[in-house]
């Protein structure tokens, strides 16, 4: 069975030669905005690039503004600030989620929650959510606290896993319920919409990652999401060390941050968004050939984007039926060329997190178990 699959990733990669899970591809004016950018000396700090990549990306995605950062992570470090989130405070997570969506959090002092996710998104549930908020908060003049700990709870942060939105509808109910700040980490669901608007653009603040491994790549990158065009402008001010505009004098008004892209990456972002269409096409054609490859094996189900969405299948993925045969699967296909990876282990067990609350995280155990991706990248 694991021989049938390692063939069909060969074939449909069009190669006998070791496939990777996911590579980017540079098929279009990568170089010539590159080579610009040197020609031009504009490689740094400021240049036409960045402004242009903001635009396409607020463009695309619907949201009002965006601004670049330097990656993922410190888009949500950010966007953690941004929405007024102080040491101490309580923010809701998912243990399901890649480190940077905690690092984040702990940049700031706070503290992660962790609640469970959903059987058909792999993200965040709504209504793990408020079962544990009933359980454990109560608010105080509008704002939320934890009755037990006596902390405030002050935001919601739901992570697209794999591209596949969360319940969204659901979520912005919970949140605007018990006064809670909604960020997206929409760092893995660039191209991915829920019920036809762009993740990242339902909250407050959303932030999207262009590191290497994503969708589409600036070599590293972020990319912050906003409605709000004066939050937006004041991002912009916090990540380019908050300095007062100004011909000659340096004069800065808060503590800021040296979070801008630099030109040369923008550059590469500029590119890239120009094939970003093809790229999803691409991306969701792979997809359906999985998902009529697997429909074949009664042990293992491909995962397919939740009702009402549009999926971008960054990092495809299948649920097979124990943890026995996830390691069997790792094991087989690892070893004849195929990479293929589990997903992260569960945030609530590294030590960092271990003593933070946690639900009892029913499905998240559920798909640590059985949860393996495949090789997604866009075929050439
Ligand atoms: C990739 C990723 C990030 C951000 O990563 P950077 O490498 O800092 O750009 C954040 N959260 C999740 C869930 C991610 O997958």
């Amino acid at each position: 069975m694991f021989k049938d699959i390692v063939d069909f990733v060969h074939q449909l990669y069009k190669t006998e030669e070791f496939v990777p899970l996911h590579v980017p591809r540079f098929v279009g004016n990568e170089k010539k905005y590159l080579n610009e950018c040197i020609d031009t000396t504009f490689v740094s700090s400021v240049g036409k690039f960045v402004d242009r990549f903001e635009e396409m990306v607020a463009e695309y995605t619907g949201a009002t503004k965006a601004v670049v950062c330097v990656n993922g992570t410190n888009a949500l470090h950010m966007a953690m600030l941004l929405v007024g989130v102080e040491r101490d405070d309580e923010i809701l997570t998912q243990a399901l989620t890649f480190i940077a969506t905690c690092n984040a959090i702990s940049y700031i002092g706070a503290h992660p929650v962790f609640i469970d996710v959903d059987k058909d998104t792999m993200g965040l549930s709504p209504v793990a959510v408020e079962k544990w908020l009933n359980e454990n908060a109560e608010l105080k003049n509008g704002v939320c606290f934890n009755k037990h700990t006596g902390r405030r709870i002050k935001a919601c942060i739901p992570m697209h896993t794999f591209g596949h939105p969360v319940h969204l509808d659901e979520l912005v109910a919970v949140c605007n319920k018990y006064g809670l700040e909604l960020i997206e980490d929409a760092a893995e669901s660039l191209g991915s919409f829920y019920k036809g608007k762009h993740t990242g653009t339902f909250g407050k603040v959303g932030a999207i990652s262009f590191n290497g491994n994503k969708t589409i790549t600036t070599g590293g990158g972020g990319m912050l999401l906003f409605n709000d065009e004066n939050l937006g402008k004041f991002a912009k001010h916090l990540t380019t060390q908050a300095k007062v505009p100004h011909r000659w004098e340096f004069v800065h008004d808060h503590v800021g941050y040296n979070y801008r892209m630099p030109n040369i990456n923008a550059a590469l972002g500029c590119a890239q968004m120009e094939n970003l269409e093809k790229f999803l096409s691409n991306k969701r054609d792979i997809a359906e050939q999985y998902k009529a490859f697997f429909a074949n094996f009664t042990d293992i189900e491909f995962f397919c984007e939740p009702k009402d969405c549009h999926s971008n299948y960054w990092l495809n993925a299948v649920l097979v039926k124990d943890k026995e045969m996830q390691q069997e699967f790792l094991q087989y296909t690892n070893d004849n060329g195929i990479m293929t990876r589990p997903i992260w282990g569960l945030m609530n067990k590294l030590p960092m997190f271990s003593s933070c609350q946690t639900d009892k995280l029913e499905n998240t155990l559920w798909f640590e178990e059985r949860v393996v991706n495949i090789p997604s990248s866009v075929r050439l």
